[in-house]
């Protein structure tokens, strides 16, 4: 398995991740009340998204399907923006991300890895997400949940991963975390 995961660690850092570290899974603090923070929709997703609340599942029930493996891949990436404003720089950065996750969900399975990838925020792998017109998701083997869908506390994680949560003035950045045994 380590060597499966050191090769899957050099692909990331081949394909733009900024960093890349493994944790234990015992590190990773979860709290059912980040479900509350979803239904605040801060975000604008909640209920139209099928990888969001409150389609994702239980919060309880998430979370405890977590227990199962003993270690985490954690990788974040970093964009640059032209301003705090650049609305479209953080969009783009949001699909490379996506495509980024998606390439891990792809390697793992070509190494015959048995693992849970959870990213960051909505789903992204479709412009529009099925959700919002009622219909079946698209790419149900394809679609990603969401860290936060699952309770974990990404501050937490980016300091067990002895990453920075914020990388600096006009920047965006975000995690994903790779849940294998
Ligand atoms: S794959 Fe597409 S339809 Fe399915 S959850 Fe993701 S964005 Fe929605």
């Amino acid at each position: 398995m380590e060597n499966k995961i050191n090769k899957i660690t050099a692909e990331l850092y081949a394909l733009g991740a900024y960093k890349v570290n493994v944790i234990d899974a015992s590190k990773v603090v979860t709290d059912p009340l980040f479900r509350d923070m979803c239904k605040s929709n801060a975000c604008g997703l909640y209920g139209k998204c099928w990888t969001c609340p409150p389609d994702c599942g239980d919060i309880n029930q998430l979370i405890t399907s977590l227990e199962k493996y003993t270690k985490v891949l954690v990788f974040q990436t970093v964009g640059k923006l032209e301003d705090s404003y650049d609305f479209e720089g953080m969009t783009e950065h949001k699909k490379s991300f996506a495509r980024l996750t998606l390439k891990v969900k792809q390697m793992l399975s070509k190494e015959r890895v048995e693992a849970l990838v959870l990213g960051a925020g909505g789903c992204g792998i479709c412009e529009r997400c099925s959700k919002r017109d009622n219909e079946p998701c698209r790419f149900p083997t394809r679609a990603i949940y969401s860290l936060e869908a699952y309770g974990v506390n990404v501050y937490e994680l980016a300091k067990s991963a002895e990453m920075k949560y914020i990388n600096g003035k006009d920047t965006v950045t975000y995690f994903c975390a790779v849940f294998f045994d």
